[in-house]
């Protein structure tokens, strides 16, 4: 399929067209199984540190088995790409005045008004 100029879209109909070429069946303990495998590569390399392309490389593999997850529990693609959006527009919006880098973290300046 012809891709979109939207990464993220391209991204996750690329992941699934190729779950599906393989018939994977999407079983939700399985996929999180494999991409536990994947989180437990990319630390390894980035503790290591030596290699910044086979970082990106097991980076990339936590994204594809990630997607696998969302497919299996039943999340739609669209509203995967609803949710990235969403972090994209709220980690637009956060500045110093609204947010703290402390502890390794970057943590919200005041804590959220309860009503
Ligand atoms: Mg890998």
């Amino acid at each position: 399929m012809a891709n979109t100029n939207d990464p993220l879209r391209d991204l996750i109909r690329s992941t699934l067209d190729f779950y599906g070429r393989f018939g994977w069946q999407p079983l939700t303990n399985d996929a999180i199984r494999v991409f536990e495998e994947e989180v437990r590569e990319v630390t390894e390399a980035a503790q290591d540190g030596n290699d910044k392309n086979h970082i990106a490389e097991e980076a990339a593999d936590v994204i594809v088995t990630l997607i696998g997850v969302c497919q299996a529990s039943g999340v739609e693609p669209e509203q995967l790409i609803q949710q990235l959006y969403a972090v994209i527009a709220k980690n637009d919006a956060k500045n110093h005045d609204t947010h703290v880098y402390t502890d390794g973290k970057i943590r919200r300046r005041f804590p959220k008004s309860t009503p």
